[in-house]
């Protein structure tokens, strides 16, 4: 049997200022043929449970592309076209038996609003009759087109993202057995108008941990795969929102039925997936009253898994201000501030003005250096792999990467964007977690995956940034409307 796995990932944040070009994609994951098997063969991602289904099989396996870049502003149009053209090459020469795709739903091109969507078209148009099986991120803003080209769809039902494997193997189950003539898959979908924040989407809240419970259940009782999606409100889309798709084995009224009640329950919930914030200062100074560490603080609103800058100082600032002490920060982007942290060297002070390199004018707002001083404690060239539950066995690379000791804080300042999932952004760089009284990370629930556990208490800090969840400081044009919480009166 001939298979296609192919990953093509990337969650577009349309407000952010960070472009999104090859060297975005090549700097977190890029691979073509036998370098795919190599990098993502036993890891935590549905790629690496499609390589095990497949080699278990003895299948036949081409993999033209696996590439995932960080959240970030549209695809460039160029960089889209390479990596479609790429997937599609070699369909184009040879028919397949199946196809495996890891995408995430939520990928936003110059020109092309629904990238997945609009890729999968392509497969179709070339071999219409090509079984296809497709993995979608939580964040997932699912479309009418890309139901109309696949055969069946699963998403994740963790927030943080743990279940990626998992999600992988089931539908890859699924698949087989339909291929094999034991199930009949029959998919259906159908949204509500609710933009629900990602702050609001974690999965051991409430009400993402309830409708995540609906969907194991229905699955219990014999629906192939049922996902509820979030959504992602960072996209200035049509189809932005919340979203839920079920495949019922041979039963259409059966899976119309639950996909409904998914979203039903949703629409009930729907205030509680939006957040409630505070002024800065109250936050930073209730962070005083926790003696006993580490207690997380979250800067929310510059989340770089969401499209953040990772370089607005506006926390940071704050917490140094309130003379908090023994903190670390992972993480703030600023390549420029690495290399003069390299030409000064180790163990040597320096002045620099950190971060603010970059304007946010879909916030109308400019990007603000912090001035400080400081030693240098570390440098290195940003390469580890991760060992927590979270992209386990992934290679990650923030690039030249450096630590800035101000006394009371110690700073991880990277030259790739990254968000802070993983205790390793701290223990790679020579800063032990556990001993910090406060750990400030640019991150807004992924970073539970690593930290949770060791997490004394979490406070969320709303500073500015391109991740914000006050929704009155972004202006939506393409998104459908009414929508709830935008707009009074929005019916289901
Ligand atoms: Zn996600």
């Amino acid at each position: 049997m001939r298979v296609l796995i192919a990953m093509m990932k990337h969650e577009t944040n349309t407000f952010s200022p960070v472009p999104t070009d090859l060297t975005r994609f090549k700097n977190w994951a890029y691979y073509t043929g036998t370098d795919v098997l190599d990098q993502f063969g036993d890891t935590n991602t549905p790629t690496g449970a499609y390589i095990d289904h497949a080699r278990k099989r003895g299948c036949e396996m081409v993999t033209p592309l696996a590439t995932e870049a960080m959240p970030s502003g549209p695809v460039q149009r160029d960089v889209y076209e390479d990596m479609v053209e790429t997937i599609l090459a070699p369909i184009e020469a040879e028919p397949f038996d199946l196809a495996l795709l890891d995408l995430h739903g939520a990928m936003v091109a110059e020109h092309e609003p629904d990238g997945e969507g609009c890729l999968l078209s392509r497969i179709r148009a070339i071999q219409p009759d090509l079984p296809i099986a497709v993995t979608l991120d939580l964040h997932c803003n699912l479309t009418q087109r890309m139901i109309d080209n696949c055969t069946m769809m699963i998403g994740f039902k963790t927030y943080p993202h743990v279940d990626m494997y998992e999600v992988g193997d089931q539908i890859s189950k699924v698949m087989f057995r339909t291929l094999e003539g034991e199930v009949s898959p029959v998919m259906v979908w159908g949204n509500r108008p609710i933009l629900a924040q990602t702050l609001c989407m974690g999965t051991a809240d409430i009400p993402m941990s309830g409708l995540q419970d609906m969907t194991r259940k229905l699955e219990r009782e014999g629906i192939l795969a049922a996902t509820f999606f979030g959504g992602f409100p960072m996209a200035d889309i049509r189809d932005a929102g919340v979203s839920a798709v079920v495949v019922g084995d041979g039963n259409d009224a059966q899976a119309r039925s639950a996909c409904n009640r998914l979203l039903d329950a949703a629409w009930d919930d729907r205030t509680r997936f939006i957040y409630t914030g505070r002024p800065l200062d109250l936050a930073v100074s209730e962070a005083r009253e926790h003696t006993e560490g580490p207690t997380l603080l979250l800067d929310h609103a510059d989340n770089v898994g969401s499209g953040g800058t990772a370089d607005v100082m506006e926390v940071i600032r704050e917490v140094h201000n309130q003379n908090l002490e023994n903190v670390a920060v992972g993480v703030v982007w600023d390549p420029v501030a690495v290399r003069m942290m390299q030409e000064t060297g180790l163990g040597n002070r320096v002045s620099i003005e950190l971060g603010g390199k970059t304007d946010m004018p879909s916030i109308g707002r400019l990007g603000e250096p912090w001035y400080v001083e400081g030693r240098v404690i570390s440098l290195n060239d940003g390469r580890w792999t991760v060992e927590g539950p979270m992209y386990t066995g992934v290679e990650v690379s923030t690039g030249p990467t450096a630590v800035l000791d101000t006394g009371r804080m110690r700073i991880v300042v990277v030259s790739f964007h990254h968000e802070p999932w993983d205790t390793g952004i701290f223990s790679n760089n020579g800063i032990d977690p556990i001993q910090c009284r406060y750990l400030l990370l640019k991150s807004r629930i992924h970073y539970r995956a690593g930290f949770q556990p060791l997490a004394r208490a979490t406070i969320c800090c709303d500073g500015h940034g391109v991740t914000t969840s006050r929704n009155d400081q972004l202006h939506y044009e393409a998104l459908r409307r009414p929508i709830y919480p935008l707009d009074n009166n929005v019916h289901s």
